[in-house]
């Protein structure tokens, strides 16, 4: 949390407010997130103009003259904040990006997973970062024949194979989980033994959910909002995520849906409509 559809309503919303506008300055009230912040590199972006901003993964791009790109992933807890008034500094309030007096962006990251880097645009490809994701889930790229091919021979649980970010970039604890379900695939099912028609349906049930969030706004869970302040929908949705102890929404199963860990992670499903 943030995955896919919540990153890409962010920079929906980044695009409609500060487009072509400039980042006049910056101030770091902290050292480090994950790892430590290069405050040198940072203010290269300073009195730039924004000409772009999207998204690969869970990362937000945002492109500035002078072939400049400011790298934003939001970690476990992180949010970009919009504020149109005189400047105040909360708790969490790493980063603040003035664009001009009483108009700025907030970087807001309780845990500290989050990530700020800067890069020119030729070396953007290539960066630690990006170079390893693998295909966009909601990309013509990411088909049954891409999930067959990837699928051989691994001999992880179908879960654990979902979550890899250089298989398929921007899937998460929530949209996997509600992905399966809909797939009728159970999360603890040995990824190289899914059957063609299996693959077929993840596939699409996987676009197909995250096309649903991102038409919701995302899930707001664990406080996460949109840089507006406005609350995504999604998570009034959710079929197994966080439902544990809760009667299955297939119409006609009263089976209880389960929790269990998967590689540390919280794994919702339903033991009768996802069989092994
Ligand atoms: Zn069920």
């Amino acid at each position: 949390m943030p995955e896919l559809p919540e990153v890409e309503t962010t920079i929906n919303e980044l695009k409609s407010i500060v487009l072509n506008k400039n980042i006049n300055k910056i101030i770091l009230n902290t050292d480090s997130l994950r790892k430590p912040i290069n405050k040198k590199k940072i203010k290269k972006i300073e009195g730039l103009k924004i000409i772009n901003v999207s998204r690969r993964g869970k990362y937000i791009i945002i492109s500035f003259t002078n072939d400049y790109i400011l790298l934003i992933h939001l970690g476990m807890s992180g949010r970009l904040i919009f504020r149109k008034d005189k400047l105040v500094i909360n708790k969490h309030d790493h980063i603040v990006f003035f664009i001009k007096k009483n108009f700025y962006i907030i970087l807001n990251d309780p845990r500290k997973f989050g990530l700020v880097d800067v890069f020119l645009k030729k070396d953007l490809k290539n960066c630690n970062h990006l170079k390893n994701l693998g295909v966009e889930p909601l990309t013509k790229e990411f088909s049954f024949f891409y999930l067959k091919n990837a699928l051989l021979k691994r001999k992880s649980n179908i879960k654990t194979f979902l979550l890899n970010q250089k298989i398929i970039a921007g899937l998460g604890n929530i949209y996997v989980c509600e992905s399966l379900f809909e797939s009728n695939i159970s999360p603890f099912q040995i990824a190289k033994n899914l059957k063609r028609k299996q693959i077929s349906l993840l596939c699409l049930k996987i676009k197909k959910v995250l096309q649903y969030a991102i038409n919701l706004k995302g899930s707001s869970i664990s406080d996460f909002k949109l840089p507006s302040g406005l609350l995504g929908k999604f998570q009034n949705k959710f079929k197994v995520y966080d439902r544990e102890g809760k009667i299955c929404k297939r119409k006609g199963c009263k089976e209880m849906i389960i929790r269990s860990v998967i590689n540390g992670r919280s794994t919702y499903y339903c033991k009768k409509c996802q069989k092994m």
